[in-house]
């Protein structure tokens, strides 16, 4: 598993991330905020990888691949 930081993120950040991606998975939603700018986050999957980012540009941002 591969996973792409497009910016810093500080152990919790990537936590959260961890989480919400977790909660989208689980739950098709998630009810966490980004802990930059308190946006909502969105969540893309295909066949090989997700996505998890907060819907402001250049804010917290997660890619996994290898699913
Ligand atoms: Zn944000």
């Amino acid at each position: 598993m591969v996973t792409k930081l497009p910016d810093k993120h500080t152990a919790e950040e990537f936590e959260l991330l961890g989480n919400v991606g977790e909660d989208f998975g689980r739950f098709g939603k998630t009810d966490r905020k980004c802990s930059r700018c308190g946006n909502d986050f969105e969540y893309f999957e295909n066949s090989s990888s997700y996505r998890t980012s907060c819907k402001t540009p250049n804010c917290l941002e997660e890619v996994v691949r290898g699913l």
